[in-house]
Parts: C-alpha cells; structure tokens; sequence
C-alpha cells in the first residue's frame, strides 16, 4: 500500500458526496465541520476513504428516516500528537452491554448485516498506529476515529 501524508480533511471531501447522497435518501441532514489547519497524516488515502464511508454509513443506518448526521474534523489528544474525526448520529444509540462487542469481526444487529465494518475499519486504523472510539447513549452514537499526524504543518 502506498502511505503518502495527507490532508484528513481531503480525504473527507473526496468520501463526502457518496454520503451526502444516501444521507439524502434517507432525509438526514449531513454537516461537515471541515478545518484547514489541522496537520496531515501519514496513510494510503483509498483506505481511509473506506473507514469514513463505512462509519458514515453506519451512522445512516442506525438512524433510518430523518436525522442529523455530523462529521467534524478536530485536534485529537495533543500529548499523542494526533488528528481526530467525529462522526455523530442522532440515531437510537449502542446498548451499553453491546459497545464492547461492536467491533468484533461478524458481530451485526442487522437483517442482512455483515458485522465486518467496523473489525475492517479498527485494524485499518490500528495500523496506522490510531485507535477508533465510541461513545453512545439513547440521543444517539460519536465514533472518534484518531491517527497521528505527521511533523509537517498543514
Ligand atoms: P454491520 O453494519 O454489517 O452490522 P458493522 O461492523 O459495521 O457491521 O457494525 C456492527 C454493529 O455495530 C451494527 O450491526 C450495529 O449494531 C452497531 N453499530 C455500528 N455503528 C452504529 C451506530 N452508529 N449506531 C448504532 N449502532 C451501531
Ligand atoms: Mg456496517
């Protein structure tokens, strides 16, 4: 794979109107909070392109008819030196005995789901040397997927 330092936030726009389109089918309001002063990191574009799909999708999915999906891009834990994305739906929200199960490979809540998401997207992520977190209530579910940046200045 080629790892190349990127810019998070081009990688977004790039994913962006494949979700906007599906948000609009399912009359979601998508917002991105994009920044262009965040530093860039160091990783194969295509792939994170799929994480941000795959979690912006499942957002979509968890919230069904209506909604409001947000996608923000932020300064991560500087003491890690890294760059965050939230990604955060208004949909029913994880049962609190399901969070830590989520990202096991096959672990699926849905009809015709492959519970393969969210596995792909942790060890895409993992090795890059970042780490995805969620956090859910009733109001609805923030993935936080966090990658380090790399030296240079955006
Ligand atoms: P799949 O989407 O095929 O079910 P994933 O690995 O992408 O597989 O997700 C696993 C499970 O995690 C889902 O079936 C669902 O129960 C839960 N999940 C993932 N994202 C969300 C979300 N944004 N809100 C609520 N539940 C979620
Ligand atoms: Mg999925």
């Amino acid at each position: 794979t080629k790892f190349e330092p990127v810019r998070l936030g081009r990688i977004l726009q790039e994913m962006l109107p494949m979700l906007r389109n599906e948000a609009m089918l399912h009359d979601i309001t998508l917002r991105y909070e994009p920044r262009n002063d965040l530093p860039l990191v160091l990783a194969d574009k295509e792939m994170l392109k799929q994480v941000f799909l795959n979690l912006g999708k499942n957002a979509i999915e968890a919230m069904g008819k209506g909604g409001s999906l947000v996608i923000r891009e932020r300064r991560g834990d500087p003491r890690l030196g890294q760059v965050s994305v939230d990604i955060c739906d208004t949909g029913g929200g994880i049962p609190a005995e399901l969070l830590d199960r989520v990202f096991d490979p096959f672990f699926t809540t849905k009809e015709q789901g492959t519970g393969l998401g969210l596995s792909i997207c942790q060890r895409i992520v993992h090795d890059l040397g970042g780490h995805i977190d969620v956090a859910s209530s009733s109001a609805g579910t923030v993935f936080t997927v966090s990658i380090p940046f790399v030296g240079v200045r955006g």
